[in-house]
């Protein structure tokens, strides 16, 4: 028997459950190969995801891979992928048991760190009352007192609350046309210098400052930058997005979630998917249908000298036969 996989997919997260569902009706042989440290598993609920609003990450995690155990084609194994190579018949990814597996395709959808503004207290309020997107997580703390560091959304937060506070950590550069519009939109600023946040069970209560004073606050929002979180990518040649304000080292895929590397493919946060759940699902479905195509119309062997388009996808309309065609 031919021990090849069609694909491994690196990751069960929202975008890697969601490959491998694809991938598996469509009767491609698929390992999946997970950490479980899905970004969100922290957090109290999963917020604006259609069918599943406010479901716990865990419970929604469970629900896809029970939906991937009634197709034989997908095996789920739980580890880590610690390194990986590229031959001419395609990958070998080396997993932290020590054992080899051979793919032809490989899907990283190994989503990102989120690295928050290193406040004292913020870990044990991370994904309850710390948050770093009001749409996931606003609807939960709305008409409380809310504070922000991220002067960029002091204004989005008033969406959730008419009680929100800028945090400036010390004395602000803002200018008088920023104060005017803070102001205007009743968002207050406090100048006074953290020293962290206090509230029980992840429940902030108040921010403390290093006068000893502090401020009531039933919700914070803290800007994140994202980092890869596997150093696979790097490993197998794939190029990186220049850093941006969210994310730091995306990687660059293109229309096809293709990476620079041929056969390696990637989706969700990982690849620089807005990140969001759905997002990640949306992003793990299309990635999936386009390996699904590389693998049945490309040569079983990648030329190591291959172009990421000679391998990808074929232009889609021509596969689909264009409409004189038919
Ligand atoms: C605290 C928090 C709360 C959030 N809340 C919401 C919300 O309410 N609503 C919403 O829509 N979005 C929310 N998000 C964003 C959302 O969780 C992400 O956009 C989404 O989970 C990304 O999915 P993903 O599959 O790309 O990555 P992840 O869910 O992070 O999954 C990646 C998986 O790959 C595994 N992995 C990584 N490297 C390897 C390796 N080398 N070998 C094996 N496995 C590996 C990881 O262990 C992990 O299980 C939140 C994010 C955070 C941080």
């Amino acid at each position: 028997m031919d021990t090849t996989w069609d694909c491994i997919v690196v990751g069960a997260g929202a975008a890697g459950l969601s490959a491998a569902l694809v991938l598996g009706r469509a009767r491609r042989r698929t390992l999946v190969v997970d950490a479980g440290e899905q970004s969100n598993r922290h957090a109290d609920g999963i917020g604006g995801l259609l069918g599943n609003d406010r479901r716990a990450p865990i419970d929604f995690y469970a629900a896809g891979r029970a939906e991937l155990a009634t197709y034989p084609t997908v095996e789920l194994r739980e580890g880590d992928v610690v390194g990986g190579r590229r031959d001419a018949d395609g990958f070998v990814l080396e997993l932290a048991d020590g054992s080899e597996e051979a793919a032809q395709r490989v899907l990283l959808a190994t989503g990102m760190d989120y690295r928050y503004p290193p406040l004292e207290g913020i870990e044990e309020h991370w994904g309850h009352s710390v948050f770093h997107c009001p749409f996931c997580h606003g609807w939960e703390h709305r008409d409380r007192p809310l504070a922000v560091v991220d002067r960029g959304r002091a204004l989005l937060l008033t969406a959730w609350s008419d009680d929100v506070t800028l945090l400036t950590d010390g004395p602000a550069d803002l200018t008088s046309e920023e104060r005017e519009r803070l102001d205007e939109a009743g968002v207050a600023i406090d100048e006074r210098s953290i020293a962290g946040l206090r509230g029980p069970d992840g429940t902030l209560t108040a921010v403390t400052f290093t006068d000893g004073s502090e401020r009531p606050c039933g919700g914070l929002l803290v800007p994140v930058t994202l980092h890869q979180r596997s150093p696979l990518a790097a490993q197998l040649g794939a190029v990186f997005t220049e850093p941006g304000p969210l994310f730091a080292d995306a990687l660059a895929v293109d229309a096809t979630s293709a990476t620079s590397v041929p056969g390696l493919f990637a989706a969700g946060d990982a690849a620089g998917a807005m990140p969001s759940v759905a997002n990640a699902v949306a992003s793990g479905n299309t990635t999936a249908a386009m390996v699904v195509m590389s693998l049945t119309t490309a040569p079983r062997g990648l030329d190591p000298d291959a172009t990421v388009m000679d391998v990808a996808v074929p232009p889609i309309r021509e596969e689909l036969g264009s409409p004189s065609s038919s």
